[in-house]
């Protein structure tokens, strides 16, 4: 009967990692393959006691239909907070980042539009541009993010794209930041010649350092996403859209026949944590920790790969890009499994580009001890090779 799904439900596609990810929670197994944040970081006392407050105080209103475009005070909070945002009705609160991209989307693909990501690209963008029928312009990345030059060369010479998605900081899956010079060109070609800028950020408060993103300077052909799930706890699904107002009516339109509105306890429970004074201490302990785990992990690979491995060591987010010079990773994975890692060959997030050398190696969720274990273990899949 699968002959009565729709046109584009038979040819989407599953995300090759959400698959891996099944086969990466075996026991003893040491995940380099997800980006899940470390669970051991998760504010859990803490969340515990705002949800109760918020039930118990105020839960005849928390608990009742919200609108569609999000709680009034978590939007006036973020334009309270967001240089991005000048008033609320130029912000959506999503169901998680990953709803914002589905309905940015579906509001401003129609099937054959082209859409400029870079190569390698974050999978879930990928997808829900696919599923909406856009088709990707891809432009390879370097260690200053997106090839705007190469943008410029392909625009000049007719591509006329309805939007360019980025994950400006710490990229996933490259790592990379997009360099500032590239990014104010990037918006001068927007002005000229009329495409959205879509600015994915859920890493941008991971920074090690002193890498901390500037704040993003309101422009009206930017649309930021946000997300609370690499601060706060990915499963309470709390991200954000900021663009301007002719979008986000239309976004909010879009959103109605989704799911009315994301979940409203959610969002009450996400202004509280937030607003709390043990806030800026726990964003702080996490970049510790994201700083002392890449070290680990850069480290070991250094250590035990030697000049068999390259990558750019990132400035923060979750993830380090590698090339394997000569090895088919998706070869590797097979041995690697078998010795208790996990990691995404890096032709799981290419478009155009043969990446079948590289891999994503994330250390968010192990411990610096099992980053370093897990490297071993990986050295050893190589030479079983
Ligand atoms: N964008 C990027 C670049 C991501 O890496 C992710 C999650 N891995 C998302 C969006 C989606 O995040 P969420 O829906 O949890 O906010």
């Amino acid at each position: 009967m699968s002959s009565l799904l729709s046109r584009q439900a038979r040819s989407a596609t599953t995300s090759a990692i959400r698959d891996l990810l099944e086969h990466a929670q075996r026991p003893g197994m040491i995940s380099l393959a997800g980006g899940l944040p470390d669970p051991a970081r998760f504010p859990v006392e803490e969340l515990a006691t705002i949800a109760e407050r918020v039930l118990r105080d105020d839960g005849r209103r928390v608990l009742q239909y919200g609108l569609t475009a999000g709680e009034r005070d978590l939007r006036d909070h973020i334009v309270a907070t967001t240089a991005a945002a000048a008033s609320a009705e130029e912000v959506v609160i999503t169901t998680g980042s990953q709803q914002g991209l589905r309905l940015l989307a579906h509001v401003l693909i129609d099937p054959g539009d082209r859409v400029v990501v870079a190569d390698p690209e974050y999978l879930g963008a990928t997808q829900a541009f696919a599923q909406a029928g856009g088709l990707p312009v891809a432009f390879p990345t370097d260690a200053d993010g997106l090839d705007v030059d190469a943008v410029e060369t392909a625009l000049t010479d007719g591509l006329r794209p309805k939007f360019v998605y980025l994950v400006p900081h710490f990229h996933n899956p490259t790592g990379a930041t997009l360099a500032a010079e590239r990014r104010r060109r990037l918006f001068e070609l927007a002005d000229r010649y009329g495409f959205m800028v879509l600015l994915d950020d859920p890493y941008r408060e991971l920074y090690i350092g002193a890498n901390a993103p500037d704040e993003d300077d309101p422009h009206p052909m930017a649309v930021h996403l946000r997300s609370t799930s690499k601060v706060l706890a990915p499963g309470l699904r709390i991200g954000w859209l900021i663009g301007p107002a002719w979008l986000t009516t239309a976004v909010e339109r879009s959103k109605q026949a989704v799911d009315l509105h994301t979940s409203t306890v959610a969002q009450a429970i996400v202004l509280a944590a937030l607003r709390a004074d043990w806030f800026p201490p726990h964003l702080d302990e996490l970049r510790a920790a994201t700083g002392e785990k890449r070290d680990a992990l850069c480290r070991a690979l250094d250590d035990a790969l030697g000049e068999r491995i390259s990558f750019t060591r990132p400035g923060g987010g979750m993830f380090v890009w590698a090339a394997l010079e000569g090895v088919d990773t998706t070869t590797l994975l097979a041995p690697a499994l078998e010795r208790g890692v996990a990691f995404v060959p890096g032709g799981a997030f290419a478009i155009h580009r043969d990446l079948a050398d590289h891999l994503r190696l994330s250390w968010a969720t192990a411990s610096p001890d099992e980053l370093s274990e897990a490297v071993s273990r990986l050295a050893a899949a190589l030479d079983d090779l």
